[in-house]
């Protein structure tokens, strides 16, 4: 009997990873009894990882997945949770507030086609969450920390940012006048679980799925940097609505991974933060372009480009593995430090913040529609270096391809020394 319930858990949990669910047994009439299906999918990221890596080797002769890169990514995963500790996660949080407040009508909870209608507009709220993200500064900022290897394992999945969450729920409200939380907490859930098996090389091509689904070949092109790889391919679940709003690509070319132009660290707080020097305008912009700027004026891809892969002494490998898992462990061994009444508070304090930034954005944006005044400001910003001094380029601001004293279409005189940001990076050797 206890065995019967064990396996009908541990394959609730591994069907969960594909959204393979029914809406029997995923229909929850309260918020609090829906389970967190991204905390207890640990276990399935790791087994997962583990065979991949397996079947890496044995298909390529390689292993599909570096330390360096892996360890980055899996650590940026477990930072992108830490917001969890002070608050339930924006979109929840703020979609309770609308549906305790303005709710139009409620749909049963324990309908199938509340269900479907939820997983729908979720997946339609997340392809615009994906699409403003590439597209407006501010919130790449945030969201390149996904893209920023330059590797595609199952790892890459995990490499997600601490402050995406402060600008995606705004996405999700609609939803709210109708939906009631318990469902959209089951699906805001089970599509970023979905998102973790596209991000594999190792699946080529699944036939009739690739119409319909968000599959690994699809997602691939979305994490290139070639230029018929730029914003495309937005889709969590579905591929539909790139199909439908013109933002589907088929993957062709052979895909080069990472940001236009390479972060080449491995430091988390550098990939966390790094763009927010710059704000509104799209990853690609420069003076006298367009908002989402021209992709003639990126690095060109070759297919011959390397990931950063700095060589590691075996001691200094051993120490970060070893390391590494002792703060895993820690991690998921948390030890409760604050009360019910102060993470109420803290729960409050945080949706405040969140509205505040929201808010901010909102009204800064006809300020800051760069002016030539924020132009110099945001490219002339030099930090203070230290230990080794990378000049380094990041993308929003920087213009890699202007040459000295270049003057742009339409656009003031710009010193393209200015516009180099020496970053304070130390890269291991
Ligand atoms: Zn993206
Ligand atoms: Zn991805």
């Amino acid at each position: 009997m206890a065995a019967g319930l064990e396996f009908e858990s541990v394959s609730r949990g591994f069907r969960s990873m594909f959204f393979m669910l029914s809406p029997n047994e995923s229909s929850y009439e309260k918020v609090e009894d829906v389970p967190q299906y991204v905390q207890q999918a640990f276990p399935f990221f790791v087994g997962l990882m583990l065979l991949e890596l397996v079947v890496g080797v044995v298909k390529t002769g390689g292993p599909v997945v570096t330390i360096s890169d892996g360890i980055t990514s899996i650590s940026a995963g477990m930072i992108s949770r830490l917001p969890l500790l002070l608050m339930r996660g924006c979109e929840l949080t703020a979609y309770m507030y609308v549906w305790d407040h303005f709710r139009l009508l409620e749909l049963p909870w324990d309908s199938a086609w509340t269900w479907w209608l939820t997983f729908l507009g979720v997946d339609l709220g997340y392809y615009w969450v994906h699409r403003s993200a590439h597209e407006v500064a501010v919130l790449w900022a945030a969201h390149q920390v996904h893209h920023s290897s330059e590797y595609y394992n199952l790892s890459t999945a995990l490499r997600q940012s601490a402050t995406q969450q402060l600008a995606s729920w705004i996405f999700y409200l609609p939803l709210a006048l109708a939906v009631p939380p318990s469902v959209f907490a089951v699906h805001i859930q089970l599509n970023l679980l979905y998102q973790f098996w596209i991000h594999t090389e190792l699946v080529r091509d699944l036939g009739p799925l690739e119409w319909v689904f968000n599959t690994p070949k699809h997602h691939r092109v979305h994490h290139g940097r070639n230029e018929y790889c730029l914003d495309k391919n937005y889709g969590g679940v579905l591929i539909i609505w790139d199909r439908l709003f013109g933002t589907f690509a088929p993957e062709t070319d052979k895909v080069i991974y990472g940001l236009v132009v390479p972060i080449n660290t491995f430091e988390n707080l550098s990939i966390q933060v790094g763009l927010f020097l710059t704000f509104l305008n799209g990853p690609s912009w420069k003076p006298g372009k367009t908002r989402l700027g021209d992709h003639d004026d990126n690095p060109k891809v070759t297919g011959k480009e390397v990931p950063h892969d700095p060589s590691w002494t075996l001691p200094l490998q051993v120490y970060v593995v070893v390391h590494f898992l002792l703060v895993l462990k820690t991690y998921h061994e948390p030890k409760s430090v604050v009360t019910p009444r102060l993470f109420k508070l803290l729960n409050k304090i945080a949706c405040l913040v969140c509205f505040l930034f929201f808010v901010c954005v909102c009204l800064l944006l006809p300020v800051l529609h760069l002016s030539d005044h924020y132009l110099h400001e945001a490219c002339s910003v030099v930090v203070p270096t230290h230990t080794h001094t990378h000049t380094h380029t990041h993308t929003p601001v920087v213009s890699p391809s202007l040459s000295e004293n270049e003057t742009p279409a339409g656009g003031p005189a710009v010193n393209t020394n200015a516009l180099i940001v020496e970053s304070t990076i130390s890269q291991p050797k």
